[in-house]
């Protein structure tokens, strides 16, 4: 194929099935059936740095295209940083930790352990970075928008319903294409995407496992506006 296959999804949404949340292929866009959509977006994806590069680039197009719809428009990160363990950009006076990735509002920049996402991408394939990137940028949308959430865990399911949405629109959009992936190793690393209790009201809850299937699920099968 001309994009990467995105493995992580099929399995996320053939997961959630298992649950009995809404799931499955989106409905295909009318507009879209007479084949791909031309994306700014270059290269294919067929390895870690081109797979970092190819989810950034369609997910900041997926966005300027949403904000376009509304008469709005998207204002890119300044910064896309690699960085490796301790070596991290300072964000608004803070160090950036090892084994993450996060979205900066000083600087409107995304910053990400190379090393760490690199790892996971070989454990469990390309979804990695199609799930990572994605929420991450979710973020740099939500600072242009009204951003008042009252729990963290919120703006992170958030972001996972806006991966989620970006997902789902790219695919309908065939700049992406999904595909069956390696399934048991996924299942293993998204268990432990979510945190290890449900005390969502923690400063750094992020979710359960099953809530964050649940949103990016919701945001892929629904759309942004569910989210
Ligand atoms: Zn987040």
């Amino acid at each position: 194929m001309t994009r990467r296959a995105f493995a992580a999804f099929f399995l996320l949404v053939t997961l959630v099935a298992s649950c009995g949340t809404l799931a499955g292929s989106p409905p295909p866009d009318r507009a879209q059936q007479g084949g791909a959509r031309a994306t700014p977006c270059k290269g294919t994806g067929d390895d870690f740095p081109g797979d970092v590069k190819l989810a950034r680039c369609l997910t900041e197009w997926f966005w300027a295209n949403r904000f376009g719809q509304s008469g709005e428009t998207y204002r890119p990160i300044t910064r896309f940083v690699a960085y490796e363990g301790n070596d991290g950009p300072d964000c608004g006076g803070q160090q950036a930790v090892p084994e993450n990735a996060f979205y900066c509002p000083y600087g409107h920049f995304v910053a990400y352990d190379a090393a760490w996402l690199k790892a996971m991408y070989d454990r469990m394939g390309d979804g990695a970075v199609y799930v990572v990137i994605p929420h991450e940028l979710g973020h740099a949308v939500q600072a242009q928008l009204v951003d008042d959430f009252r729990y963290n865990v919120q703006r992170e399911l958030q972001a996972d319903c806006y991966a989620g949405a970006t997902l789902g629109g790219l695919i309908q959009a065939r700049a992406l294409r999904a595909e069956e992936g390696d399934e048991e190793e996924l299942l293993v690393n998204l268990e432990a995407a979510g945190d290890p209790t449900d005390a969502w009201w923690a400063p750094d809850a992020h979710g359960t496992p099953q809530q964050r299937q649940g949103y990016f699920a919701q945001g892929y099968n629904e759309g942004v506006g569910a989210c």
